[in-house]
């Protein structure tokens, strides 16, 4: 369901213009508009939903194939070093567009994107800990 206040669904809509890279049933490609290095785009579900949390997982299974056609076409006509595929969900994690979209982030060697934590070694009492929270819900 589209909501009229939502800036990616008055996307789909062609109510406000976009670079569109590719659409399928699902999925609706473009360029980001306020892109970190060249080739940053998004994919984005047809329908609203605001992230991860909330989306039909069809809509979402649809993504990833969507997002390696874009990566696919990003690798030969710009040759990065590497692509990440991000997605926020929530403020904390840097979600600043409620409408779910997966970010195809083309990266340059020491482009400085701070994405890339180090690997220090965890506590494994309260790894098991946490796992024992989640594996609660996930009964
Ligand atoms: P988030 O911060 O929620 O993970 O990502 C939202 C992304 O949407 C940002 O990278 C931002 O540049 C992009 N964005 C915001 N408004 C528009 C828009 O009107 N058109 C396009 N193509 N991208 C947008
Ligand atoms: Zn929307």
């Amino acid at each position: 369901m589209a909501e009229t206040d939502c800036i990616f669904c008055n996307i789909i809509a062609g109510e406000i213009p976009s670079f569109k890279l590719y659409e399928d049933a699902r999925t609706y490609a473009m360029m980001d508009i306020n892109p970190f290095n060249d080739g940053h785009c998004l994919v984005i579900t047809k329908a609203h939903s605001i992230n991860l949390l909330d989306a039909d997982p069809a809509d979402l299974a649809a993504v990833l194939p969507a997002a390696q056609i874009i990566a696919r076409a990003i690798e030969t006509a710009l040759e990065p070093e590497g692509i990440n595929i991000i997605q926020a969900n929530g403020p904390a994690a840097g979600q600043t567009v409620y409408h779910y979209h997966s970010h195809i982030f083309p990266r340059r060697l020491n482009d400085g994107a701070l994405l890339n934590w180090g690997h220090a070694p965890g506590d494994m009492g309260k790894i098991e800990e946490i796992y024992n929270k989640i594996m609660a819900e996930l009964g």
